[in-house]
């Protein structure tokens, strides 16, 4: 198997000269200095929103890990999200007598919490004059895609969730952020950020 990835990879013209990790401490600075510098930039904004949180399990429960009796049909394994049997989709205050699907608990409130939202709203235009300027040298399946997304119209998007495992949430002087202990950033928002990361990891290393 390793022999076949590493041909795969020669193909490519690629070679294998580090490993990283988005669990390292470069990943986590440089994913703060994003943040920071995207806020201060007016691009980030602290938005409240009502999540379910099992009191038992000791955390927030994401929509689909939350079930119930269906309003619509009465199917009693209906989650948060949506409902298998007649596919109507739900929002998880919609359920009657909602349940943590992780423990069983009907010991479940709604309660609010504060999360970092990206405003890509306001990085609509530029965003697509990039595109434009840079998609001719593109596969023509990343343009179309990319063009999808800007004419559906990007939507502030949380970078922030209620979690223990991850990259946590700093302010400029590297102590966590008040309202934030119990947050990490989003995967979707350091994954990326891991990649000049690990670089910035091989160049120190290597003195390149
Ligand atoms: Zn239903």
């Amino acid at each position: 198997q390793y022999e076949i990835q590493r041909a795969a990879g020669e193909g490519f013209n690629l070679s294998y000269d580090w490993f990283g990790r988005s669990s390292r401490p470069a990943n986590s600075a440089l994913t703060q200095h994003f943040a920071q510098v995207l806020e201060q930039n007016g691009l980030i904004e602290e938005r409240t929103s009502k999540q379910v949180y099992s009191v038992d399990d000791g955390r927030f429960l994401p929509d689909r890990y939350v079930e119930g009796t269906c309003p619509t049909c009465g199917f009693e394994k209906a989650r948060g999200d949506q409902c298998d049997n007649c596919g109507r989709l739900l929002d998880p205050v919609d359920l009657i007598d909602p349940y943590s699907s992780v423990s069983g608990s009907k010991n479940i409130e709604i309660r609010d919490t504060n999360h970092l939202y990206l405003l890509q709203t306001q990085m609509q235009d530029k965003i697509r004059d990039w595109v434009n300027s840079k998609g001719a040298q593109w596969p023509g399946l990343a343009v179309s895609i990319a063009n999808k997304w800007l004419d559906e119209g990007l939507i502030a998007r949380a970078i922030t969730r209620d979690l223990s495992w991850g990259v946590p949430v700093l302010d400029a002087d590297g102590n966590p952020r008040p309202g934030y202990e119990d947050k990490v950033f989003y995967v979707w928002f350091d994954a990326p950020i891991e990649y000049i990361a690990a670089t910035q990891e091989w160049a120190e290393a290597t003195g390149n």
